[in-house]
């Protein structure tokens, strides 16, 4: 459903995360990952969702080849204007994409003359007429065109006449959306508010579009400058992904616009406020699918956007959190977080017991944190390790296990090319459920080998970590109270998307690494109440 008023304008929302993001640096998204992608923004509520090229790469046309289920969203292809001297059906790189069964192509054509001249090397007239020609195509096989105006900003700022030319022809073509694009990033949002305001003045009963990049730190004040000035139809990506910085990112503009002025009031979008409290998740799964670890300082999704660490802050956020927050986080589906530390309050422990039930004893829990991190501890970063210690004060964390002995042994040698190489064997005893439990494990270290021979079974509750990864390992060497010690903080996540963090201190670094990954492993359990 989406926040209707009836006198609410509005606006589209236009996803290019599998086009434009797939052009990141580091990105490589299979055809499983754009489907699951595509279906998590579709339940979110954009309005288009570009998959891709068909025809220019073949995890795209394999993507296009079966039409994702979408219930709300257009599928949308995107390629280019035809070539010169060719018809649009004749040309091999655009005739893949007008038969792509989807309900609307947006064709990237030059505006800017400069770049007609030097990077097609065509007449001003050709390229006009290649605009035509390609929109004209598209609306003969029954979709919805859409035009998207290559270096607009930069083109219309060395010759309006010439950019605002190649809108016009679009527009007559047929072209439902003009977009925008700010291709090359570079642009200020006072120019792209004043020239969106002249042509919304010259063409007003065209529909707009805004694709901003993020080469100036800018684009979702970009995109914000142009809707102001009249366009009706913003291109993102999540997280930011695409070319070079980046595109606008949705997970920043989405809030701006559903809950900041002056575009709360004025606008709608299809995606309802409860569907915005779908946010955070879609971002991390973004992460998650791409293997990286999410930048916790993003805007509004990060996991430190509603993190309160200084003692005064988290005095004020427990009275009333509006003290040190511009929203409240679960507006767009974040927690609020206040990291145990030695400089915490009853208020800030208490604060930081989500999974366990019962009613723990505040001051002597409080009384072992500050013990243990004189230990060596640190549960700032460890927030799933806190939780235990917690359930272990109650003695409510069942014993799933029980560990007898383990032994890790490193060997070196030499390879056929004269390295010397390592290689790293664990063997581990466990009890579980009253069996006895032999495993062994080897990785190209003592940690890995560790994990994997702790994994390997674990009798009844293997099935519970089958999608656990380790995906961050720290270690630092401490000095405390007379001698150094070692703590290792391990960061976990599953195929949930959950991510959690644990932590272990020793003298020595395997005694370490082998208690924060037990921990990471109850902690799971726990959490998905595996039986005791
Ligand atoms: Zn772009």
């Amino acid at each position: 459903m989406s926040p209707s008023s009836g006198k609410k304008e509005r606006l589209f929302i236009f996803d290019t995360t599998l086009r434009d993001g797939a052009q990141t640096q580091g990105v490589d998204f299979s055809v499983e990952d754009k489907r699951q992608i595509a279906l998590a923004l579709d339940n979110l509520g954009v309005d288009y969702i570009e998959g891709g090229w068909p025809g220019a790469n073949p995890t795209d046309t394999a993507f296009f080849a079966e039409r994702p289920a979408l219930k709300h969203a257009r599928f949308t292809a995107f390629g280019m204007t035809k070539r010169a001297g060719r018809s649009a059906a004749n040309d091999p790189s655009l005739a893949p994409v007008l038969d792509a069964k989807v309900d609307s192509i947006c064709l990237v054509g030059k505006t800017s003359a400069y770049q007609v001249r030097v990077a097609l090397e065509i007449s001003l007239e050709d390229n006009l007429d290649n605009i035509a020609r390609s929109m004209e195509a598209i609306l003969a096989r029954g979709r919805e065109p859409l035009f998207d105006a290559e270096h607009f900003f930069d083109g219309y700022k060395a010759d309006p006449d010439y950019a605002f030319a190649c809108l016009k022809t679009a527009h007559e073509a047929g072209a439902q959306w003009l977009v925008l694009c700010d291709t090359n990033g570079g642009t200020m949002p006072e120019d792209v508010f004043r020239i969106v305001s002249e042509v919304k003045a010259k063409l007003p009963d065209a529909r707009l579009g805004i694709h901003a990049h993020n080469d100036t730190e800018q684009a979702v004040a970009v995109s914000l400058a142009a809707i102001r000035a009249g366009v009706r139809q913003v291109q993102g990506t999540l997280n930011g992904l695409g070319e070079r910085c980046g595109n606008a990112n949705l997970c920043s503009l989405l809030p701006n616009l559903m809950l900041k002025e002056p575009f709360a009031s004025q606008f709608e979008t299809g995606v309802s406020f409860e569907n915005l409290k779908q946010l955070t998740h879609v971002s991390r799964l973004l992460d998650e699918i791409l293997n990286r670890a999410p930048d916790r300082y993003a805007a509004y999704v990060g996991s430190s956007a509603f993190t309160h660490k200084g003692g005064l802050h988290v005095s004020a956020v427990a009275k009333s959190p509006e003290t040190y927050e511009h929203v409240p986080p679960d507006k767009v589906g974040n927690k609020r977080a206040m990291p145990v530390s030695a400089q915490s309050g009853r208020a800030n422990v208490a604060a930081n017991l989500t999974i366990g039930g019962g009613k723990p004893d505040l001051a002597s829990l409080l009384r072992d944190v500050k013990h243990r991190e004189f230990q060596g501890y640190s549960y700032d970063d460890a927030a799933a390790s806190f939780e235990l210690l917690a359930l272990r004060q109650q003695k409510t964390l069942p014993r799933y296990f029980t560990v007898d002995r383990f032994s890790v042994t490193v060997e070196s040698m030499r390879d056929r090319d004269d390295q010397l190489v390592s290689r790293a064997h664990a063997a581990v005893e466990l009890l579980v459920a009253g069996e006895k439990i032999r495993n062994t494990g080897s990785g190209n270290g003592p940690v890995n080998a560790l994990d994997a021979a702790l994994r390997m079974d674990l009798g009844k509750y293997s099935s519970y970590l089958a999608d656990l990864r380790l995906v961050d390992y720290k270690v630092r060497i401490l000095t405390t109270g007379t001698e150094a010690v070692t703590r290792v903080t391990v960061e976990s996540a599953d195929g949930k998307g959950n991510r959690w963090s644990t932590v272990g201190v020793s003298e020595n670094i395997v005694d370490a690494s082998f208690e924060a990954l037990t921990d990471s492993i109850i902690y799971k359990l726990y959490r998905d109440e595996a039986p005791a």
